[in-house]
C-alpha cells in the first residue's frame, strides 16, 4: 500500500461519487471531527474535486488515478485550515470570492506548533507557511457547472465562515460543507448567529421544495438526511437559553456550550 493510501482512506459511494477521508485529528487532539469528508464527482467528462485538505500526504496521484482522462475542476468549499491546504498540488482553484484573497497567500498554521502530534513536522518543516495553489479563482452564488450529465449549482451559505459554500447536483445530492454536519461546530460571534440561521433556512427549504434527502457533509457521517439541519438549527436558537452554563476555551478564543441532544458541541467566536 502506498504511503497516500495509509494517510487518506478512499471509498466509492456510487459509480460517480468517491469519498476520501482524512482524520484532522491526527494534526492535533483537540480536532475532534474525524473524518473531514473530501468528495469527488465524476461527470461524464469532467471530475469536481470538493476540498484538498491538510496537506500532509500526497492527494493528487489519488485524484489523478480516479479522474483518469477527464478534466479537473478543483473547488474549496472555504477557507479553514483542514480544507484548502492540498491545494499547492493542484494548478487552480476555485473558492467563494470572500474568500480569494485568504487562501491566495501561503497559510499560516503557526497556532497548530504546539501541538503533541508527531506530523505537525511535516507543517515544522514548511516553516508552518503553507504554499498556496498557483491560480485561485472565484465563485458566487447560482454558478452551474456542467460536468457532463451531472449539473452542479454554487449556494453561498455565509456563518460558519464568510465565503461558505454548498453545492447542489441536478441528482439530488446536497453537499453542506461545514455549513452543517454532526459535531463540533465552530460558530462566529453571537452577532453573526443570524446569518447562520438564514444559511441553514435557505438550505431547509430548498430540501423541502426540492425533496433533496441525501446530505453530505465536510465532516463525520453522510449520507444525512434533511434532520441534520433541523436539529442543527434548533441547537443553535437553543445557544441563548444555555448562555450562562458556557465555558471558556483558550485554544479557539471561543465559548464552549454542550448542546442538549449531545449531537453538537459549540465553540462560539469570542471576537
Ligand atoms: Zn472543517
Amino acid at each position: 500500500m502506498s504511503k497516500e493510501n495509509q494517510h487518506f482512506e478512499i471509498s466509492k459511494h456510487k459509480d460517480y461519487l468517491y469519498v476520501i477521508k482524512e482524520n484532522i485529528s491526527l494534526v492535533h487532539p483537540v480536532y475532534t471531527n474525524d473524518p473531514l469528508n473530501i468528495y469527488l464527482i465524476l461527470g461524464s467528462h469532467t471530475a469536481l474535486l470538493l476540498d484538498t485538505g491538510c496537506g500532509l500526504s500526497p492527494l493528487k496521484p489519488l485524484i489523478d488515478n480516479l479522474v483518469g482522462k477527464k478534466k479537473l475542476l478543483v473547488f474549496n468549499t472555504h477557507y479553514h485550515w483542514d480544507h484548502p491546504l492540498g491545494n499547492a498540488e493542484f494548478g487552480e482553484v476555485y473558492i467563494h470570492e470572500d474568500e480569494v484573497d485568504l487562501v491566495s497567500k501561503p497559510y499560516d498554521v503557526s497556532f497548530l506548533k504546539d501541538s503533541p502530534n508527531e506530523i505537525v513536522k511535516i507543517y515544522a518543516e514548511k516553516d508552518f507557511l503553507i504554499p498556496p495553489a498557483k491560480l485561485i479563482k472565484s465563485l458566487k452564488d447560482g454558478d452551474i457547472f456542467d460536468i457532463g450529465e451531472i449539473e452542479v449549482k454554487v449556494m453561498h451559505c455565509p456563518g460558519h465562515s464568510p465565503g461558505s459554500i454548498c453545492l447542489l447536483t441536478s441528482n439530488g445530492e446536497l453537499f453542506t460543507s461545514d455549513v452543517a454536519y454532526y459535531g463540533d461546530q465552530f460558530l462566529p460571534n453571537r452577532n453573526k448567529f443570524s446569518q447562520v440561521l438564514n444559511s441553514l433556512l435557505k438550505l431547509i427549504n430548498l430540501c423541502e421544495k426540492q425533496k433533496i434527502g441525501e446530505l453530505y457533509p465536510s465532516h463525520r457521517n453522510y449520507p444525512c438526511d434533511m434532520t441534520l439541519l433541523t436539529d442543527l438549527y434548533k441547537g443553535i436558537k437553543n445557544i441563548e437559553n444555555l448562555w450562562d452554563h458556557k465555558k471558556s476555551f483558550d485554544f479557539f478564543e471561543a465559548w464552549l456550550i454542550d448542546d442538549e441532544s449531545g449531537k453538537f458541541r459549540f465553540f462560539i467566536s469570542k471576537t
